[in-house]
């Protein structure tokens, strides 16, 4: 069993106190569209202010057409709760004209796809492809996975881009899917990117703590 193993081995069995991310629930509908705007939502805010702020937007207007036809400070005030919901608004009007009109109402599913279209960013892409459309072929970073991965000493790398690409060279395939979840929450746990919570981490055993000058 490689150092991997052991470390989602015990992530996996960790997770199972809490209750799944916004991000990775939206997986069960398969619905890449609510995906994609519940990632939009989430940036730079907390979980639990993603999952209002998306049930809000969705209890009214789950489809491109259905946003597009919202006036956008009807958005806002529906997503008001998680942040920066003025920008968050006009991007999810936008990405959703954008879906309407050039993709015929269906997200595309392609990374390349997915970026060309203006307010969506590598994060977003490859989270719709992975929890959305459920292709494992990439694996979403964010500032958790990123630090994360540097801490534990699996990669040395200076950007998210970086991480990614060096993630995928060795985490074995089958565990793609779920890494995304397993880092994230364990970084708004244990993990925390300014100080992480060493005293009470479960894989401390297994890190090499590159890189951490204050812990607790
Ligand atoms: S030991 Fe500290 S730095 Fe390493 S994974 Fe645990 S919390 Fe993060």
């Amino acid at each position: 069993m490689t150092e991997i193993d052991k470390i989602i081995e015990i992530l996996r069995r960790w997770i199972n106190q809490y209750q799944k991310p916004t991000l990775r629930s939206t997986v069960k509908e398969r619905n890449p569209f609510k995906t994609l705007i519940a990632c939009l939502i989430s940036l730079r805010t907390q979980d639990s202010n993603t999952k209002k702020a998306s049930e809000n937007l969705f209890s009214v207007a789950d489809t491109p057409e259905k946003i597009v036809k919202l006036p956008l400070e009807e958005i806002e005030k529906r997503i008001y709760s998680c942040g920066y919901y003025r920008m968050k608004a006009k991007t999810i009007k936008h990405v959703s004209g954008v879906i309407l009109e050039k993709y015929n109402g269906k997200v595309p599913s392609s990374t390349d796809e997915l970026l060309s279209i203006k307010g969506i960013g590598r994060k977003t892409a490859t989270i719709t492809r992975v929890f959305g459309f459920r292709k494992a072929d990439c694996i979403p970073v964010d500032v958790h996975v990123h630090v994360i991965a540097n801490r534990l000493g699996w990669v040395k790398s200076k950007t998210p881009e970086e991480t990614e690409i060096q993630l995928m060279n060795i985490v074995p395939k089958e565990y793609w899917f779920e890494l995304n979840t397993l880092f994230v929450l364990f970084g708004q746990k244990i993990c925390q990117t300014n100080s992480p919570l060493c005293s009470e981490c479960p894989v401390r055993n297994n890190c090499q703590r590159i890189n951490v000058n204050r812990s607790r």
